[in-house]
This record gives structure tokens, C-alpha cells and sequence, in this order.
């Protein structure tokens, strides 16, 4: 093994955090937060999807929006570690940004849902971290979603329908927040984030700072 294979080989690998929830459910306000932490270094996977772009959403930022044409074209490549259908649309993880990321030591966040949780957890154990964010009630989760209001009725109503769906799998997730007061989620988000980044084996670098303590010489 050469020098720069050994060093490769100590290099920590990064941390895949894949943020589950039912639609409302606050996922997607907790994942804004930790993106804007800047000094947290979390990556988020742009997914790709067939659905139409909400106003609000710009295309390679929330998603990168494909035809269906794109979407099968990219899945038949195998450029996709991930891909599910979810409320009728296609939604997918581009391949080549985590595994780059994966070898590089940074961490990434994955807002995707339970179809890919499972999928990714089957792919890179070792890597992820899953977290699933409940609602306190199934009515606060209908007024969360009819306040959002950038989706049609029906669309509220098959949303909802899916969130049991959705929510009978909370058993596949390491760790469960309930989601009833934001502030606190977060926090509890943040702390595992910390958690996950001590664990030994994903600290490699530390030992040279070990062995270096060992040496030092203080009787
Ligand atoms: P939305 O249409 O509200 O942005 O997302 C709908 C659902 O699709 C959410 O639960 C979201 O987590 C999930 N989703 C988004 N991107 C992906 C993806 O790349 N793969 C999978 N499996 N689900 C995704």
C-alpha cells in the first residue's frame, strides 16, 4: 500500500442523514435549517423528479425537474442509487454527487421518502443515519398542509392519505421525532447530527492525535 493509499484509506468517509417524514410533517423546514448552518458543512441531494415545479421552487436547486422520458432514461443508466414513485410522480437520488461526496468525507442530507430510505439503507449501511419526523396528530398534520396551500385540494387529500402510509414505516428509522413544537425538533435533529459525527469509526484522524497523547511525556 502506498502512502497516499494508506491515507485514503484512513480518510473518513461522510455521513448520509436521510430525513423522512410524512408530507407536512415540518421535514422540510428542519432540512432549510440545517442547510443554512453554514457551518455544519451538510450538502443536501438535489433529487430529480417528474413532478411540475411549485412557483416557489427553482429547478437544480429543490429539484432537477425531468421529463418522464429523462427520468427513465437516467434510471436505465443506473445513474439513480435511488428511485420510488411518491403520490403519483417519480422522484430519484442522483448516483454520481453522493458517492463523490461519500469518498470525500462530506456529509449529506437526503429529504426523500421511506421507499428510498430503505433503498439507500440496503446500499451504503454503514453510511446513514435515517430520522423520522412524526406530527402530533393526524388534524394537525391536515391544518399544516392546508396553510402551505401551494397545492390543490385533491392534492391535500391524496398527501394525506399517504402519510399513513408513510407513517406505518416509522420502524424502519434509527431515530423518531414527533414534531410538536419546532424549536425542539430541531435541536433534537442538531444533537444527533453531533452524535453521529463522534462515533469512533467515523473519526479516523483521530489516531495520530492518540497515539500523540500516548507520547507525551508529562512524569
Ligand atoms: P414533494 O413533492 O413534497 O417535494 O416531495 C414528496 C415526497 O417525495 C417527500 O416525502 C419527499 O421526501 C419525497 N422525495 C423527494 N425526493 C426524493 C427522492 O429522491 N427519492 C425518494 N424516494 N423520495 C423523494
Amino acid at each position: 500500500m502506498t502512502a497516499q493509499d494508506a491515507s485514503a484509506a484512513i480518510r473518513r468517509r461522510g455521513l448520509m442523514l436521510v430525513l423522512s417524514s410524512p408530507s407536512g410533517a415540518g421535514k422540510s423546514t428542519i432540512a432549510r435549517n440545517l442547510l443554512e448552518e453554514k457551518e455544519l458543512g451538510l450538502a443536501l441531494s438535489v433529487s430529480v423528479t417528474t413532478r411540475a415545479r411549485r412557483p416557489s421552487e427553482i429547478d437544480g436547486i429543490h429539484y432537477h425537474f425531468v421529463s418522464t422520458k429523462e427520468f427513465e432514461r437516467l434510471r436505465d443508466t443506473d445513474a439513480l442509487l435511488e428511485w420510488a414513485e411518491v403520490h403519483g410522480n417519480l422522484y430519484a437520488t442522483p448516483r454520481e454527487p453522493v458517492e463523490k461526496a461519500m469518498a470525500e468525507g462530506r456529509d449529506m442530507l437526503f429529504d426523500i421518502d421511506w421507499q428510498g430510505a430503505l433503498q439507500l439503507k440496503e446500499k451504503m449501511r454503514a453510511d446513514i443515519v435515517s430520522i423520522f419526523i412524526l406530527p402530533p396528530s393526524m388534524k394537525e398534520l391536515k391544518a399544516r398542509l392546508k396553510r402551505r396551500a401551494e397545492d390543490q385540494e385533491a392534492v391535500i387529500a391524496t398527501r394525506l392519505n399517504n402519510a399513513r402510509v408513510e407513517i406505518e414505516h416509522w420502524r424502519d428509522y434509527d431515530f423518531i421525532i414527533v414534531n410538536d413544537d419546532l424549536d425542539r425538533a430541531y435541536s433534537e435533529v442538531r444533537a444527533m447530527v453531533t452524535a453521529e459525527r463522534l462515533r469512533r469509526d467515523r473519526r479516523p484522524g483521530l489516531f495520530d492525535f492518540v497515539s500523540g497523547l500516548l507520547d507525551e511525556k508529562v512524569v
